[in-house]
């Protein structure tokens, strides 16, 4: 069978049909040589198994913020194994190493979200934000409090609920929470604001949201969640104010605001969390994984406000809600040691200035003919590739053009990641400038290439 197990000489797998890969054409992947193996990192470099050594430009998978091989967080992981492997947060159990994590992220956490529900992935988060909430407004006697606002272009992950609140184009074939989620329009003036003023865009997004709250009755939803800068949807950047706006918008009608920081926190956007400190706004929850630990440990987190503590934390409430692995001891560790680190290096003000030199780079490549448009912040950037410039003419997705392009760079040297013709960069964040300015040189060369 050409697809069996197959180590190479040197003892590394390069094919194998046991392992489901994700977000993968599993067909394909039968192929021999199909697969990128990668076998060590270090800083923000990764090494393959031919031997090559590639700029990490998507940082593990918009996670390993502090870099690879961090001494650091690797110590402070095998320290914490040492001490205390593993106990779980269940009933009255704690330990050392989430109660401190908590503290901390209510310490960086905007305003009052003080309460810290701690889980594996970004995923978990949010189905632990809609659960909560749920069970919040149960206790406040208002029952009919389920629905969910989305929006079209939206990746909340992976877990039943939440790819029904991801963009429904990712679960097209797939059964979905049918009539939980309702998706508002797409928040991207360049591709949706033909006609209109990026303000006048603005209003539209508004006015859809106000007439599906109305529509749906305010007593029957329980919240909106949103990406401060849609990732995996393709890196859109929403209008100006959009943000705080929404967030009026939902306050008026005692809807929650979930912001899903899952990839905009820890520094990508140069501060510890992107809802406050970049769009103006307070949530009344945040979520965040990824770079919560720069990617050393599975581990996310779900922060509330201190309003919903209290109601899910009154007399005759029980939290009916846990996995084993909640607060886990080595990733809480991992997570309590990445952020002293990124405090000590100061790692989200330096983003503030490489960051944007990396941005500013990626803007020159829309001279290109090939780029119809360079989006994002900092290091969560999205290049999108079109056939007519000027008319803004998508390629058909089966033309792959992103795909073409990531091919070209990884041939020299550099990791994109391809979203039909969308190609995303989202490095480590200790990148120096001259690794920003290869990275830059090298996608040039590649769109070149292909265009
Ligand atoms: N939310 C956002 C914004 C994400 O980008 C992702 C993953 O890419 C998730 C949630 C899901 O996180 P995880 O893959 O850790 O479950």
């Amino acid at each position: 069978m050409s697809h069996a197990i197959d180590i190479s000489t040197d003892g590394v797998l390069t094919s194998d049909t046991h392992l489901i890969q994700s977000f993968a054409n599993l067909n394909a992947l039968k192929q021999e040589d199909a697969r990128t193996v990668i076998v060590g990192a270090e800083g923000a470099h990764v090494t393959d198994s031919e031997g090559n050594r590639l700029i990490d430009g998507i940082g593990g998978l918009w996670c390993v913020n502090a870099g690879h091989k961090r001494q650091e967080i690797i110590s402070a992981i095998t320290e914490q194994l040492n001490t205390l492997d593993f106990y779980s947060t269940f009933y009255n159990f704690t330990h050392p190493a989430a109660a401190a994590l908590a503290r901390k992220l209510a310490e960086l956490a905007p305003g009052n979200l003080n309460a810290v529900y701690l889980s594996n992935s970004g995923s978990v988060a949010n189905d632990s934000a809609i659960r909560i909430l749920h069970h919040y407004y149960n206790r406040l006697g208002q029952s009919s409090k389920k629905l969910i606002l989305s929006r079209h272009g939206a990746y909340h992950g992976s877990t039943f609920l939440a790819m029904a609140m991801t963009t429904p184009a990712y679960s097209e074939g797939w059964s979905k929470a049918e009539g939980l989620v309702h998706h508002l329009r797409l928040p991207h003036y360049w591709r949706e604001g033909e006609g209109m003023s990026e303000a006048e865009f603005l209003d539209v997004l508004l006015e859809d949201a106000r007439t599906r709250i109305e529509n749906l009755g305010a007593e029957n939803i329980a919240c909106f969640i949103a990406e401060p800068i849609q990732g995996a949807g393709g890196v859109i950047v929403a209008p100006e104010g959009y943000h705080a706006r929404m967030s009026e918008l939902c306050r008026r009608y005692d809807i929650k605001y979930i912001a899903d920081e899952v990839v905009t926190s820890f520094g990508r956007l140069g501060h510890f969390f992107a809802s406050k400190d970049v769009f103006g706004m307070q949530p009344d929850i945040i979520t965040t994984a990824k770079g919560l630990t720069s990617g050393y440990q599975p581990l996310a987190a779900t922060i509330i406000s201190d309003e919903i503590h209290e109601v899910i934390s009154e007399d005759g409430a029980m939290f009916f809600h846990g996995m084993t692995y909640s607060g886990h001891p080595a990733a809480s560790a991992a997570a309590l040691a990445n952020i002293a680190l990124m405090e000590n290096d100061k790692i989200p003000e330096r983003v503030r200035t490489t960051g944007k030199r990396f941005e500013n780079n990626l803007r020159g490549l829309g001279d290109l003919e090939l780029v119809g448009e360079v989006r994002g912040s900092h290091f969560m950037m999205g290049l999108e590739f079109v056939k007519d410039k000027e008319k803004r003419t998508p390629f058909a997705v089966t033309e792959q053009v992103g795909q073409k392009v990531a091919q070209a760079a990884q041939k020299r040297g550099l990791i994109a990641r391809p979203l039909g013709n969308i190609l995303i960069l989202s490095p480590t964040l200790i990148m120096t400038e001259a690794e920003i300015d290869e990275t830059t040189d090298i996608l040039r060369e590649s769109i070149c290439e292909v265009q």
